[in-house]
């Protein structure tokens, strides 16, 4: 009788994590999400403007992810839309497997890193000043701080003695690094960044590209990237989305993306 029970015990066993393998389900608690962000059914409306039209994707976890689009096809709104600073007016945004909460936006907030094309940084505050801001806020011991903000700066190659210059003595390619390192402070999971080298001359995207890369197979985060620009797709993103009519029109790897090119460079 007990070996019969222990036989079917072992062979039930042996059914259930046959199952959870050939279906792929993670075993309760073990928190290993491949999307990091998922979208389902985005429909967002200024007014009586339908920008997002019933968007759904997802992005992978510790991928380069870039949004493509011409201007005013919704790229910006679906970023805000990730970090809720838009809340869609139908539609769910799921960031590591759980739905956003947007009463607790402002933490959440924290752990997201965001860069835009006009970098933000504050004129008044120094580099250091900028790039430990969050640091501060979120109240972190001072040693730990300094630490970090002296290895993102070695990452983008910017030297230490930037930390007491203001930002209008820095070019815009270095003022731009001292914004991915501000993002980067906190080791956000998720950086989000809108058209972010959209202003700098070709050599100096180049750079900045490299550096990049570079702080990505480092220390390895989900990112996702507007922009606009096809070349800078194929140097930075694994995967990309390409927005049109408040849809997705096309999306896929760099190699999709490569046979897209024609296509892509005509609709712009
Ligand atoms: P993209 O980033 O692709 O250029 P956006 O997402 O910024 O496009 O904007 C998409 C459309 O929504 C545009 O027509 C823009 O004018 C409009 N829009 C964006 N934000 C607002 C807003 N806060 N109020 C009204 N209309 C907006
Ligand atoms: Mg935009």
């Amino acid at each position: 009788m007990c070996c019969r029970f222990l036989f079917f015990f072992q062979s039930s066993y042996k059914a259930v994590l046959n199952y959870l393998y050939c279906h792929r389900i993670k075993p309760i608690g073990v928190t290993n999400y491949t999307n990091s962000v998922e979208l389902n059914h985005i429909t967002h409306s200024f007014g009586d403007h339908r920008v997002l039209s019933d968007v759904s994707v997802s992005f992978k976890k510790n991928k380069i992810t870039s949004i493509l689009g011409k201007s005013g096809s919704g790229k910006s709104t679906l970023l805000q839309i990730i970090n809720g600073m838009i809340q869609p007016n139908e539609g769910h945004v799921i960031l590591e497997g759980k739905p956003l909460d947007y009463k607790n936006i402002y933490s959440l907030r924290l752990q997201i890193g965001y860069v835009v094309q006009s970098v933000g940084l504050f004129p008044h505050m120094t580099i250091g000043g900028n790039i430990s801001l969050l640091g501060k806020i979120s109240k972190k011991p001072k040693k730990e701080i300094e630490l970090r903000v002296e290895e993102l700066m070695k990452m983008v190659r910017l030297p230490l003695s930037y930390l007491d210059k203001y930002p209008h003595q820095l070019s815009g390619g270095e003022q731009q690094r001292a914004g991915l390192c501000r993002a980067m402070l906190l080791r956000p999971s998720l950086l989000l960044m809108d058209e972010p080298f959209a202003s700098l001359d070709h050599e100096t995207k180049q750079g900045i590209y490299h550096h990049l890369l570079d702080i990505q197979n480092k220390e390895s985060r989900t990112i996702v990237i507007v922009t606009h620009d096809w070349e800078e797709s194929i140097k930075l993103a694994d995967h990309f989305i390409w927005i049109a009519d408040g849809k997705i029109k096309a999306s896929g790897d760099k190699s999709d993306l490569v046979s897209l090119k024609g296509t892509y460079l005509s609709a712009l």
